[in-house]
């Protein structure tokens, strides 16, 4: 059976690969950033892989410029609005629904989003952390980001300029006159640490344990299915490379080139929006 989807040259025939390969189950998938555009959270690259306007915040610069974490968290307080407001899309479901069919055999995300576990998801591995909480940077105590976003409206009751668009983080784009105004809070736990949400910001390590988890899942995978990312940093990209050195198939869905192209055994390029309710739809019990 073939998928209905528009017609594109050579996609019909990815698409009947990628259904074979699916349907030997035991699949562990790899999602990145293109999975959550159509939630309205944006790709930090487009299909050309080229790198959009906003510069990511990297590790050092939270860690040893307060001033630069005190903007960060003003323009995560504005953008935390419209991320606590994205709702799973049609992928995030039927990836769930292929987990409820019981084909996979893991789910690994480079999102931050928490969207997978909103689509109905579970046992995901959150690779580079989720925004709904925060560590902090003192005493390492883990804490509800809702409850830090209550304390942050109470100390800022004036402060809630517009915004219409966010970065994949959380953040919003706001002129540094309006960063400095705002009033950041710290730790509960030990009453002076600084907050960081507990996500991997660029230039930070994945924890060691997670990445060995991580690869675990992919020694015991069947295939590894890569969907919406690019495999630009090489935290993603490393399954796919150990994947294809134990021989486990690797499938890649998603708009444009990837890193992992020449590793792929299935390349379906086509929107996840239409490749992953059609390929759920086929195992729908
Ligand atoms: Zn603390």
């Amino acid at each position: 059976m073939t998928l209905a989807l528009p017609a594109v040259p050579g996609t019909a025939a990815a698409l009947d690969a990628l259904a074979d390969l699916v349907a030997d189950g035991d699949v562990l998938v790899l999602s990145g950033a293109g999975l959550s555009t159509d939630s309205g959270i944006p790709d930090y690259r487009g299909a050309t892989g080229a790198l959009r306007r906003h510069t990511p915040m990297t590790y050092q610069t939270f860690t040893r410029d307060p001033r630069g974490r005190h903007r960060y968290w003003a323009r995560s307080f504005v953008g935390w609005r419209q991320m606590r407001a994205a709702r799973p899309n049609d992928g995030h479901r039927a990836v769930a629904a292929l987990q409820d069919a019981g084909l996979l055999a893991g789910l690994i995300t480079q999102n931050v989003d928490g969207l997978h576990q909103a689509g109905g998801a579970r046992d995901v591995v959150e690779l580079h952390g989720g925004l709904d909480r925060t560590v902090c940077l003192g005493c390492g105590d883990y804490a509800d980001r809702a409850a830090l976003d209550e304390r942050l409206r109470a100390a800022n009751p004036h402060f809630g300029p517009h915004v219409d668009e966010i970065n994949p983080d959380g953040d919003a784009e706001l002129p540094d006159e309006v960063l400095d105004g705002f009033v950041m809070v710290g730790c509960l736990a030990c009453g002076a640490g600084p907050l960081k949400p507990d996500v991997v910001f660029f230039g930070e390590t994945v924890p060691r344990d997670r990445v060995d988890h991580c690869f675990s899942l992919v020694e015991d995978a069947g295939s590894l299915l890569v969907l919406g990312s690019s495999l630009t940093v090489m935290s993603g990209y490393r399954f796919v490379l150990r994947a294809a050195k134990l021989g486990v198939p690797v499938a890649i869905v998603t708009v444009g080139p990837t890193r992992g192209d020449a590793k792929a055994d299935v390349r379906v390029d086509a929107p996840l929006g239409d490749v992953l309710p059609a390929l759920a739809a086929r195992f729908a019990g």
